[in-house]
């Protein structure tokens, strides 16, 4: 008999189980979806020598012959488009072979250590066994419970063992890791990233890749005004950020400096900060172009601070051709926070770093920037802010992000 995998039977073999997010087990862009997801599983673990992964039913398998780590785990709960992973132990479709491998399970480790009590939950597609599902609970609960002296609570249970008897193969598991949800990144096409070493945008642009984008982020640093920390941190902060959905992401740094001297010397000081993320916006929209994306992300919230009122931010959106999306305009500090925890950038962004507008930012910014007023003190300026936005993503350095040590399938 072939297991699940298309390999020879063996009992006992270890797996993954990756169980798909409902959203898109519908629908015509299904194989589309799938493949995505499949081509993200491989991404994200391309560097563990001997893994491999299979599509089999609906669900995707992982197998790694020196059995399942954490790390396996780990890494596949970041993919976006997985409701939950389960590392699961295949036996042959016997009562005998499932009761050992419950047993194998309960008594591995820590498993049933500090647990009060326990319950087997079956499950059985594949009619043709015997037993019906409450009779395989039964019988392996008598097992488990003689192994591990804990009573049954089918209600709210502390330790689960599951048994699934399906067509195809049969499992039996005590873990379900909750997978990252979403959607797989790629699906919903390209966006350039706004990258500050602040809180927000890591956040912001982790919310899109959640939704099935695949981020290019920009940053902006002034050198020597800006410290090299402010820099790494970005890095550390974008490495973060390619660890979730394909295991990669890119980066650009533009050395801003000039850029802002010269508007820092030419405009009142009140418009700096709009003047500056004119530029930025503008820088954003030439690399959206170059590299294909469709719209720009942006770590604004609504009144966060002076800089993010809805005029200063339409003054912003007004020099940008292509749509500008905020995806935490309506959340609170604090919810952006346990975002940044989750995503585990949190520690990252609050360290001490000289920023590029800290330095530039005015003491009294404006914070209702009239259209006719900034498009008069950019005239000012004299310069082609085109040229110069052009000239600032030309000079950027690229930066390859990698979540993991391995090359992953980061579009060029
Ligand atoms: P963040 O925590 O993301 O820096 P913030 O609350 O500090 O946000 P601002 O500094 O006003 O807010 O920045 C608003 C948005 O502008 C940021 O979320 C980011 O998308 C973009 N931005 C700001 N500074 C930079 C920079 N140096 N490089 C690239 N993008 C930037
Ligand atoms: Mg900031």
């Amino acid at each position: 008999m072939k297991n699940i995998t298309g390999e020879k039977a063996q009992e006992g073999t270890p797996l993954i189980v990756c169980r798909l997010g409902e959203l898109f087990l519908k629908g015509q862009n299904r194989p589309f979806f799938v493949d995505k997801l499949g081509s993200n599983i491989k991404a994200c673990l391309k560097d563990v020598e001997g893994v491999s992964v299979f599509y089999v039913h609906g669900r995707f398998f992982v197998r790694h012959p020196t059995g399942l780590g954490d790390e396996l785990l780990d890494r596949l709960s970041k993919v976006f488009g997985l409701s939950s992973v389960s590392p699961v132990i295949e036996v042959k479709k016997d009562i005998e072979a499932i009761k050992r491998a419950a047993l194998a399970l309960v008594e591995q480790g820590e498993v049933a250590v500090g647990k009060k009590t326990f319950a087997v939950r079956a499950h059985r597609s594949d009619k043709s066994f015997p037993y019906p599902s409450p009779e395989i609970g039964r019988m392996v609960g008598d097992e488990v419970g003689r192994a591990i002296g804990l009573p049954v609570d089918l209600k709210n249970p502390d330790l689960k063992v599951e048994v699934e008897v399906g067509p195809k193969a049969t499992f039996v598991f005590v873990k379900r890791v909750k997978g990252a949800g979403g959607l797989p990144v790629g699906v919903s096409g390209r966006m350039v990233l706004l990258l500050s070493a602040g809180i927000d945008s890591p956040v912001a642009g982790w919310l899109m890749m959640k939704r099935g984008v695949y981020v290019d982020a920009l940053t902006f640093h002034s050198p020597p005004y800006t410290d090299e920390a402010a820099l790494d941190k970005v890095v550390r902060l974008a490495e973060k950020m390619a660890k979730w959905g394909v295991g990669g992401v890119t980066l650009r740094a533009a050395r801003f400096t000039d850029v802002q001297k010269l508007i820092h010397r030419s405009a009142p000081d009140e418009l700096g900060v709009v003047l500056y993320r004119r530029m930025m916006m503008r820088a954003a929209c030439v690399l959206a172009r170059k590299v294909g994306a469709q719209a720009i992300v942006t770590g604004e919230s609504l009144g966060q601070v002076a800089s993010q009122t809805i005029e200063n931010m339409t003054r912003v959106e007004e020099v940008s051709s292509l749509p500008v999306l905020r995806p935490l305009i309506g959340f609170d500090k604090a919810e952006i926070i346990k975002n940044a925890q989750r995503l585990d950038t949190y520690r990252i962004s609050i360290e001490p770093h000289i920023d590029s507008c800290t330095l530039f930012t005015p003491k009294h910014p404006v914070t209702r920037a009239g259209k006719s007023r900034i498009e008069k003190a950019e005239r000012a300026i004299e310069t082609d802010c085109d040229e110069e936005a052009r000239k600032l993503v030309e000079e950027a350095e690229f930066i390859r992000i990698r979540g993991y040590s391995s090359d992953s399938n980061i579009p060029r």
